[in-house]
């Protein structure tokens, strides 16, 4: 329908980028389930015509009550998103309106269509994710490849457009080792080599140096580190970025060494345990240790700029010291109520953070904290207490308190060994 639409306005239409490359690397059209989809419209000969994306969008949203639209940009891009079926999940539709001259004659012509949407696909990141079909006629159906796409993905190489992308753009270089993981591809060794250059050339840190890093650029970082760090094969990415030397793009005192990597593993392992339904974003504190390794001002000034959220920045920046004064603190006492005290006002993060940071002895006590003492209960409650007669006031907390401490300690095992001791 949006082709017949793009059609009828004299107008071509691609499908391009990630559906084109998933499409190609399947044997069977039929399975694939295709949730993000980009198209691309153009060849104009009116300048009137830089809303076309926009325009199909809308007359699409006005067919279908299904669907929201959403405009980004000047009116280059817009967004159409099927919310969540309970089949085939949710969709999403891009429409960009190639960015290129517009023409004093219809671009019927072939010549003109093709460099358009070749200018529009030499922009992209990889040739793996610079193929497009075309939609409308002439030949609709057909595959354009200017770059070789197909060969490298029969190759399955990651290969770059140009020898500047990544000095253009430093998310590509976390974008290359994404699709290399995710598709079990290789990057290609010239595009290796363009990647080590630009990390040695130091460009990235000369631009956070002088405070240049544009807002865009960090949030597009951390977009891209987000999807690394919350995918499954985040283990196998996060170690090609490293043999790279890619970290250094956030920092420059930021890499995976041993110790590092065990912690981060570790807090995995807790949190996959702790946090089975990952509602503190897993992702989030695989980045904070990787930050935590950079110096205590430039760390904080790090996480501003990826805007992490506030209990994010607020662990970053207190880590060091609550790893000291929570280790001496344990130190000091015996019993399992005392300890329990020295740890029961923390969450659940900020002791993951802190037990990667300290030593076996004190690790040993904050699992046992989390995984035990932090489930038990006091054997009675303020009902029953009332039950038994005593008039409620500030005394009832004193009284539960202290028959907390006595179950964590052992003392007491039942409802009726603290009834007795209550009398
Ligand atoms: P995925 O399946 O992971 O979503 P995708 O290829 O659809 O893969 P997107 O991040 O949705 O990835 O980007 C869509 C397209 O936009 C890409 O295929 C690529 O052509 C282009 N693109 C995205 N980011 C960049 C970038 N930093 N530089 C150049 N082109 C990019």
């Amino acid at each position: 329908e949006i082709a017949q639409e793009a059609e009828h306005k004299g107008w071509h239409l691609y499908i391009v980028g990630g559906a084109v490359r998933d499409l190609l690397l399947t044997r069977n059209y039929e399975k694939v389930l295709l949730q993000d989809i980009d198209l691309v419209v153009d060849g104009f000969h009116r300048s009137a015509d830089v809303g076309a994306g926009v325009e199909l969008a809308s007359t699409i949203q006005k067919k279908y009550s299904n669907c929201r639209l959403s405009v980004h940009g000047e009116f280059q891009t817009a967004a159409l998103l099927w919310h969540k079926d309970p089949e085939f999940g949710s969709l999403w539709l891009d429409i960009a309106t190639s960015r290129t001259e517009f023409y004093p004659y219809p671009a019927a012509n072939p010549e003109v269509e093709a460099s358009s949407i070749r200018q529009d696909l030499y922009r992209r990141d990889f040739t793996i994710n610079a193929l497009a079909v075309r939609l409308t006629p002439p030949r609709e159906g057909e595959l354009l490849d200017f770059f070789g796409g197909l060969l490298d993905l029969k190759a399955k190489e990651v290969r770059v457009l140009h020898a500047n992308s990544f000095i253009e753009d430093p998310t590509r270089i976390y974008r290359a080792v994404r699709f290399a993981v995710r598709l079990k591809f290789e990057i290609e060794p010239q595009t290796e080599a363009y990647i080590r250059y630009a990390i040695e050339s130091g460009i990235y840190e000369k631009l956070r140096l002088k405070n240049h890093v544009a807002p865009a650029l960090t949030t597009r970082l951390k977009a891209e580190l987000k999807y690394i760090l919350e995918a499954n094969y985040w283990k196998p990415a996060l170690q090609l970025l490293s043999e790279l030397d890619a970290l250094k793009c956030l920092h420059n005192q930021v890499s995976l060494d041993d110790k590092i990597w065990w912690q981060i593993r570790c807090a995995s392992r807790w949190l996959k345990y702790l946090d089975p339904d990952n509602k503190i974003g897993h992702w989030l504190i695989r980045l904070e240790i990787l930050i935590s390794q950079i110096n205590i001002k430039e760390r904080k000034q790090l996480a501003q700029n990826l805007q992490l959220p506030k209990e994010s920045l607020e662990r970053i920046e207190i880590v060091n010291t609550l790893s000291s004064e929570i280790q001496e603190n344990l130190k000091k006492y015996d019993k399992t109520s005392e300890k329990y005290k020295q740890l029961y006002r923390y969450k659940l993060p900020d002791l993951m953070l802190v037990a990667v940071n300290c030593n076996k002895k004190i690790r040993r006590i904050i699992w046992q904290y989390l995984t035990q003492w932090s489930k038990v209960e006091s054997p009675l409650n303020g009902n029953d207490l009332k039950r038994m007669g005593y008039k409620p006031g500030p005394k009832y907390k004193m009284v539960l308190d202290r028959l907390l401490s006595l179950t964590l300690d052992g003392e007491i095992q039942s409802k009726e060994e603290a009834e007795i001791i209550v009398r």
